[in-house]
């Protein structure tokens, strides 16, 4: 059984609601999984390394960075190449 990939393709418009709602909620409960160790923790309980620009947060377990938040003149930048998934209750 072969379906047509091509007619499910859409542009990012159209995931416009289900990312809404993804990043409305508080997102400090939200639960993050660690690429580097596999741990699982809420986002307010990762390591803050504050900076004036942003913050860094850490993994409590390994210490790998998770997040990066960055505001700059040219906009807001979040980097979380060191989170495998970030799951919202
Ligand atoms: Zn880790």
């Amino acid at each position: 059984m072969t379906e047509n990939v091509s007619n499910l393709v859409l542009d990012g418009n159209a995931a416009a609601g289900l990312l809404q709602e993804l990043f409305v909620p508080d997102i400090t409960t939200a639960q993050i999984q660690c690429s580097a160790c596999g741990s699982v923790g809420a986002v307010g309980s990762l390591r803050l390394y504050a900076a004036p620009m942003g913050a860094v947060l850490r993994c409590t377990h390994c210490d790998d960075i998770l997040l990066r938040a960055v505001h700059t003149p040219h906009g807001r930048w979040l980097d979380m190449t060191g989170a495998r998934s970030l799951r919202f209750s």
